[in-house]
């Protein structure tokens, strides 16, 4: 079954020398402008045989490529990390019923990184990666073979991986595969308690619009019956950013929705709904304002001292960390998308910062501003019945796509771990 078939390799050849010829055009071209690029590999095809014991998924590639491979658990995958690759792979095998493998998928990780993944059906490590010239001595087949392995010793591999990351990933407990069937969903009310956030005139205070929003958003999800909610407060209390955090890292959420409704004091005329991403540097100045005002909420709350949130390093963590960002991406575009056709949005509705709240290395994580206490026309907006039903049901439904494409392959330009 693993039999050769370099008929299929050969065909990719006419496409690799196609792509070489476009990519050499662009390095002259640039070569001429001062700055003289390696030419990106370009891979042309993918093709994967297996067995329930052994499986072989091989590129076919302009050059040589060496990854570093990663075995990760929960859900079983193995990642190849490699420098970035031009990926012309088209069609997508379709999900395999039998095998080791179930499924893989390839593309742009981050700027000049690509990766593969490989999604595992029974436990397998990877046996070895070769580079073979193929006949015509211009395109290499990239191999990876995989032998199945007993669930100790894939464990024992993976976790190894992982040792240098401190305690808290590599400690987190099993998730309970009856409750894990659900995704947990944690909305967090922006303030509370003594921290009453923005302030409008006519004694509107933040705290209330967003704990109100957010009861109603939790009903909302709950009535589809496909989640599991929290909140990080059930009522008027202080919580500070850092317990907000533990809260969803502690109960292994997948989504994690925190609410507010700000207001900027030197730019009134700001408004519409808007979607935050954590970043370390802000995308725009009013972003990073409201980013440091958030971040000071312990502090005026009179907490005891300023928390400093659980660094984690190591190159697992790091790992995880992109992909949770990569995952928080596209959370935040689909709320964007769906909110975007509801109702008025920001004029530019996703910005990011370095909010405290955001910074769960684990968890995808966004932070809406439903609109600025500094507008009054927001102001009634936020206190309207059919506005909020019009907004809980547009988050409702970019949490239920997201979801729904979070479990499906992830083809394209970017790939998910
Ligand atoms: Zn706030």
């Amino acid at each position: 079954m693993l039999g050769g078939g370099f008929h299929t390799l050969r065909a990719g050849l006419a496409a690799i020398l196609a792509a070489a010829a476009l990519c050499g055009l662009a390095g002259r071209a640039s070569a001429a402008e001062g700055g003289a690029r390696a030419a990106v590999p370009v891979a042309v095809s993918a093709r994967l045989e297996q067995t329930e014991r052994s499986a072989r998924l091989t590129f076919v590639i302009s050059r040589p490529v060496h990854p570093v491979v990663t075995p990760l658990e929960r859900p079983d995958r193995i990642v190849l990390d490699l420098p970035e690759v031009n990926f012309q792979v088209k069609d997508a095998a379709p999900p395999a019923r039998n095998g080791l493998v179930s499924s893989f998928r390839q593309g742009l990780f981050a700027p000049g990184k690509s990766r593969i993944v490989i999604d595992l059906r029974r436990p397998a490590l990877v046996a070895s990666v070769t580079n073979t010239t193929l006949p015509d001595g211009l395109s290499t087949a990239f191999t990876i073979e995989l032998a199945g392995t007993d669930r100790d010793t894939y464990v024992k591999a993976a976790r190894a991986a992982a040792a240098p990351a401190s305690e808290p990933l590599a400690a987190a407990p099993a998730r309970d595969p009856q409750a894990a069937a659900k995704p947990l969903v944690v909305i967090d009310p922006g303030h509370g308690g003594v921290d009453p956030g923005a302030m409008a005139e006519g004694g509107v205070n933040e705290k209330d619009i967003v704990f109100s929003f957010a009861q109603k958003l939790k009903a909302r999800l709950e009535a589809t019956g496909r989640y599991r909610v929290m909140m990080t407060r059930e009522s008027d209390v202080f919580v500070s950013l850092g317990e907000r955090v533990r809260i969803a890292r502690r109960a292994q959420a997948d989504l994690f929705v925190s609410i507010h409704a700000d207001t900027l004091s030197a730019s009134p005329k700001v408004r519409g709904m808007t979607v935050y991403t954590g970043s370390e540097r802000a995308t725009d100045v009013e972003s990073q304002e409201l980013a440091d005002k958030e971040n000071k909420a312990d502090a005026l709350a009179g907490a005891e001292s300023p928390e400093t949130m659980e660094e984690v390093s190591g190159i697992l963590a790091d790992l995880t960390r992109r992909e949770t960002r990569l995952f928080s991406q596209h959370i935040a575009k689909q709320v964007v998308q769906d909110a975007g056709s509801a109702m008025r949005l920001n004029k530019n509705p996703h910005r990011s910062a370095g909010f405290r709240v955001l910074t769960a290395p684990d968890v995808a994580s966004i932070l809406i501003e439903l609109g600025y206490l500094s507008s009054n026309e927001d102001i009634a907006l936020l206190q309207s019945d059919a506005w909020r039903d019009k907004a809980t049901g547009a988050i409702a439904s970019a949490i239920s796509r997201y979801f729904a494409q979070r479990t499906a392959v992830v083809r394209g330009a970017a790939v998910s771990p």
